[in-house]
């Protein structure tokens, strides 16, 4: 059992942030500080971090992992700009964003995020928010469930799956769920990854705002970065990715007018260059060591 949250391509991410002794860095997942700490020690004198997290638990770790290394603020990322400002760091030098869940918060029993642990249905990040996958499962109209899992996850038998579990309601525990989505989708038995997989992931998507997040903080980021600092982002499935590489490519290009247009006439002005045009993976050795990385994608752009 994995216990302990062991942080995916931290040589790249540090390579990416480009970190100097008297920057400013911003960890939007500080998540039990893995990254933080290895911010903090790719330079001396230490730079330094501001680490945010939802997860009060997450910060408690982190704080033991991290000591004075880093002001720790338990809020979303999303508010950045408020946090960094509020702190008087008006310009940052490189701001890291790990998204996904740890280790820690698959692992803990009564957080509902894995299907392979009894549960009641949860996934909230921030135990104060009221919406919860419980919600989501037993109360929202079977077409917004059947959006959630086809667009969360790509589940192409998501208006199938989504009746099932109207039809099955009241749907209290990850287990419960996890039988459901067994029962109703036991065709592609090849397929090595649990029929649940999908759904888990779209629940928790849709439970936390993810993909809303990501774009509000990318924006905020691009706000407070200092001309030649730097965005880091690591994602764990395609859904997320393509958030992150339309986004990037659209503040990098020249011209956003349709592709059908003869001439250019949008005036857009880039606003960040693509550090590598290309989607950094972890290395096979990586891999190997860490299963968690199998699936991570990073990208870096850096403010014009
Ligand atoms: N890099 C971390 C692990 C990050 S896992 C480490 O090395 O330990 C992702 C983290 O993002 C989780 O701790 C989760 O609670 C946090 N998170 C998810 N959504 C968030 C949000 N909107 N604002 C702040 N933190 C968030």
């Amino acid at each position: 059992m994995e216990n302990v949250h062991c942080p995916v391509m931290v040589k790249e991410v540090i390579s990416a942030l480009k970190i100097a002794s008297e920057g400013v860095y911003v960890d939007c997942t500080v998540g039990e500080g893995g990254h933080s700490l290895a911010i903090s020690g790719a330079t001396d004198p230490k730079p330094t971090i501001v680490g945010i997290d939802l997860d009060k638990n997450a910060l408690t770790k982190a704080k033991k992992m991290l000591g004075e290394r880093a002001v720790l603020i338990n809020d979303s990322y999303v508010k950045i700009k408020e946090i960094s400002h509020r702190l008087n760091y008006r310009k940052i030098d490189g701001i890291l964003l790990d998204l996904g869940l740890s280790s820690l918060q698959l692992e803990t029993t009564n957080k509902g995020f894995s299907f392979a642990r009894e549960s009641r249905l949860d996934m909230r990040f921030d135990t104060k928010q009221e919406l919860s996958a419980w919600e989501i499962v037993n109360k929202y109209s079977q077409q917004e469930l059947a959006d959630i899992l086809y667009f969360y996850s790509n589940e192409s038998k998501s208006r199938q799956l989504a009746k099932a579990i109207v039809n099955a309601r009241p749907i209290d525990t990850t287990t419960e769920l996890a039988n459901l989505i067994k029962s109703t989708m036991f065709s592609n038995r090849k397929s090595k990854i649990h029929p649940a997989t999908r759904t888990f992931q779209a629940l928790r998507i849709a439970t936390n705002d993810e993909l809303g997040n990501i774009q509000k903080v990318l924006s905020n980021a691009l706000d407070i970065l200092k001309t030649g600092g730097r965005v880091v982002v690591i994602t764990y499935h395609s859904i997320e990715d393509r958030l992150v590489k339309r986004f990037m490519t659209k503040y990098a290009s020249k011209c956003i007018c349709p592709p059908n247009n003869p001439i250019c006439n949008c005036e857009h002005e880039p606003k960040i260059k693509l550090i590598s045009k290309k989607v950094i993976k972890p290395s096979e050795n990586e891999v190997n060591k860490n299963p968690r990385s199998r699936s991570a994608k990073l990208r870096v752009a850096e403010l014009l």
